[in-house]
């Protein structure tokens, strides 16, 4: 039977392919230990490719290091057809009408080697497709965010019934945990997109044969920027009569961090029809803004922006601003039950992988050239037209970015 927080009373999972590869970084030592994500981002992920061990080998592993003990193996679901419809960085080998075969040659045979007995005893938390159904709400047809590829995938359903059939496939296995992916305050935080957010993932969990029982929580902030704590700005904070909302960062948003939305958003998915006990989990492996840009107190009052950015942590241009961001660091360590509702802090995106290419690079994975991974690129309406704030000189989405990882580890915050 599951337990209500797997990450409770249980060791987590070090992938030992990256953590290889981090300790190869100078300091890099200090995190290598710590657990990441490990990313099943195309069919042939499932039995290994060059530098990363397949989902089998994963799991020998896995058994190994629980040593009889609890222990969480974190695997990320990520292959939709049609995949990261509003970008360009992450889309995946499978065409946006090539449903049939994510099934068959994907789904099936993840389910049926995490449904071996052998490891019947660890608690496999899966994370299931990375900045998908939102983009059904946020980026069609009439917004102006709309990208062509957004619309198809909301027009053939392959995103709902694909995810549907991941959470009853998965779901069926006793050990298994599925969360699915929620965005960021950053992306769904706004009105418009926060409760029909909740709503089209409860309409996910109930397609395919799927039941919203299939779901056991939800991940916030996977592979994105958005801090973890705003610490010197509220909400509620208003300035010489202004609100917060009205500021040029905020922007009629409800929430300045990742703590207030993922409870708030916890809420907003019992209220659109899941299990009142579903839990959060919030990725802070690069939300930590440290180093000696961080704010240490509140921003003056002379203005609403002036307070807002003078304190805000999340040095982003802009909120909408995805891709190697400048100035990152690590976030809090990875934690098991740190907050009310929140199952766990987790390291899912593994520091020192690219999230996209900076120029164009030839590659056989699918990946596409992403301009919001160009440092010299002005923007589009997702981001309101603000430079990407990518550092330069990056590699293909998942490669090892050794100068990121070396940032990351210097403002890390809290601090290593
Ligand atoms: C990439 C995947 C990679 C993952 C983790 C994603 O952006 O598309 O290929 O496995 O990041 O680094």
């Amino acid at each position: 039977a599951r337990v209500d927080n797997p990450y409770v009373g249980a060791k987590v999972y070090v992938n030992p392919d990256w953590s290889a590869r981090a300790a190869a970084e100078p300091g890099g030592s200090a995190i290598a230990n710590q657990p990441t994500g490990v990313w099943m981002d195309r069919i042939a992920a499932i039995n290994g490719t060059t530098g990363a061990r397949g989902l089998r080998a994963h799991l020998d592993e896995a058994v190994q290091q629980a040593g009889g003990s609890p222990l969480v193996f974190q695997v990320v679901i990520y292959n939709l057809p049609g995949r990261d419809c509003s970008a360009l960085a992450s889309n995946g080998e499978l065409k946006a009408d090539e449903l049939p075969r994510y099934k068959t040659e994907y789904i099936d045979p993840i389910a049926a080697i995490l449904g071996d007995s052998k490891y019947a005893d660890l608690r496999i938390v899966t994370i299931i497709e990375i900045d998908s159904l939102p983009n059904l709400i946020t980026n069609v047809t009439p917004r102006p965010t709309a990208v062509p590829q957004c619309d198809t995938m909301k027009a053939n359903g392959n995103y709902v019934n694909g995810v549907g059939y991941a959470l009853a496939k998965l779901g069926a296995i006793p050990n298994v945990y599925n969360y699915v992916d929620a965005g960021h305050h950053g992306w769904l935080g706004w009105d418009d997109n926060f409760s029909a957010s909740a709503q089209i993932m409860a309409q996910a969990a109930r397609a395919s044969g799927s039941t919203v029982n299939n779901v056991h929580g939800f991940i916030a902030n996977t592979a994105n920027y958005s801090a973890l704590r705003e610490p010197y700005f509220t909400i509620n904070d208003n300035v010489n009569g202004q609100s917060v909302r009205q500021s040029k960062w905020v922007d009629w948003n409800r929430y300045t961090d990742e703590l207030s939305y993922a409870k708030a958003f916890r809420e907003e998915t019992v209220r659109a029809g899941f299990p009142s006990n579903v839990g959060m989990l919030i990725d802070t492996s690069r939300n930590g803004w440290g180093g000696s840009a961080r704010p240490t107190g509140p921003g003056p009052t002379t203005s609403v922006d002036a307070y807002v950015n003078g304190g805000r942590v999340d040095r982003r241009i802009h909120l909408g601003n995805w891709c190697n961001q400048a100035g990152a660091g690590l976030g809090e360590r990875p934690k098991a039950a740190p907050e009310a509702g929140i199952d766990a802090y987790v390291w899912i995106k593994p520091p020192g992988e690219s999230d996209g290419s900076s120029k164009e690079i030839a590659n056989e994975e699918g990946k596409g050239f992403d301009r919001m991974c160009d440092p010299t690129y002005t923007g589009n309406p997702r981001n309101n037209n603000n430079m990407s704030g990518a550092k330069a000189d990056a590699p293909l989405s998942g490669h090892w970015f050794s100068a990121q990882f070396q940032e990351l580890l210097r403002n890390a915050y809290p601090p290593l």
